[in-house]
């Protein structure tokens, strides 16, 4: 009997302790001007409901089923696409390369560490000649990182701008290029030929499209994501305006099949247009959201003699509408929209503010 009494007041004792806690924990988060400095204050009016950047999603929208692409063999852990005319695109559902085979020999396009992996299996799967050459699209090591693996002593070609980058990296796996360019190059290898050319930088410098002629197919890596949102802000796109010049470019050009480097399929001329009219819906989302959003709306007495708080208060409003804008005709039509939208909006209204 005691001792079910002492019970007792010990649950009384810490569901006190548990209530003020989590009083403690909800004031915290609401607006109170008697708030520590830094913390989170009450919510921005007419908050998007897509979680921003650095706060826990719960559940991610679903990923539409044309983004999704066919299902990869779990045993394999590789999906081979034929392309036609001995070419083939390789991909883990992640990432992409492709490998185009000729009388002698094998000349891969880029060699992402995840796929580099199954590279000589799927090789295998087509032919049994080596590989003679390997092309980097460019110098990230997502894409070109497992080239060492692939072990050999193959050609390696690049844009110069690749060799630079490279030199400077110092990545034991990413051999340098023996072979560049600058403007276009031509490899013709036994009756196969791929057409290299440069389109200036908008992913990042040296990023070049690959083109197979006789197979109609252009590969151009971190510029177009069939079927989904682009990764964040615009694939961190080191020239926003170059790279929207460069969707536009590959929209217009006469391919059949585009490899992108990235997601589980390849991509068509509608997937092109699909992100081109996003891309035109979010720029003017984020050009009306800066020309309607006020200065310092909202923001506390105490901080108007800071720049850098009356700039994160106004900029923060602009994506928040631009977010809200574009959630309801894009969030169920690109994979991943609620996962990037914040950032896409971000690096929109910077890049229609300064450059
Ligand atoms: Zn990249």
């Amino acid at each position: 009997m005691k001792s079910t009494r002492r019970t007792r007041s010990w649950l009384v004792v810490l569901f006190v302790v548990c209530t003020c806690a989590f009083v403690r924990g909800t004031h915290a988060q609401s607006a109170d001007p008697t708030d520590e400095p830094g913390t989170a204050g009450e919510p921005y009016p007419h908050m998007p409901s897509i979680a921003p950047i650095g706060v826990r999603t719960g559940k991610y929208l679903d990923v539409p089923a044309a983004s999704r692409g066919p299902v990869i063999d779990p045993a394999k852990g590789y999906r081979l696409q034929d392309l036609g005319g001995g070419l083939y695109m390789i991909t883990d559902n992640a990432v992409q390369s492709m490998f185009l085979v000729y009388d002698r020999g094998v000349v891969v396009v880029d060699a992402p560490p995840s796929v580099a992996a199954h590279l000589p299996a799927a090789i295998a799967e087509v032919t049994n000649k080596p590989i003679t050459h390997i092309i980097y699209s460019h110098s990230h090591a997502d894409h070109i990182g497992g080239t060492k693996t692939l072990g050999g002593h193959p050609i390696i070609l690049a844009h110069q701008e690749t060799l630079r980058l490279l030199k400077r990296a110092g990545d034991p796996n990413r051999p340098l290029p023996t072979i560049t360019f600058a403007g276009k190059y031509t490899l013709r290898v036994g009756n196969q030929v791929l057409e290299l050319s440069y389109h200036g930088n908008a992913h990042e410098p040296g990023n070049i499209f690959i083109y197979a002629p006789a197979q109609r197919v252009l590969m151009v890596v971190d510029v177009v994501f069939p079927g989904w949102m682009p990764w964040r802000r615009f694939a961190l796109a080191q020239d926003i305006p170059g790279y929207f010049a460069q969707v536009e470019e590959i929209r217009k050009m006469d391919w059949d099949t585009l490899v992108g480097g990235h997601v589980a399929r390849t991509g068509t001329h509608a997937d092109v247009d699909t992100q081109a009219e996003f891309m035109s819906d979010l720029k003017q989302a984020a050009k009306t959201a800066l020309g309607t959003t006020q200065l310092g709306v909202g923001l506390s007495e105490s901080d108007r003699a800071n720049p850098w708080a009356i700039f994160d208060n106004y900029i923060d409003r602009v994506a928040g509408q631009c977010v809200n804008v574009l959630t309801p005709k894009w969030s169920h039509r690109l994979g991943g929209f609620d996962v990037y939208i914040w950032d896409q909006c971000y690096a929109m209204e910077q890049s229609l503010r300064i450059e």
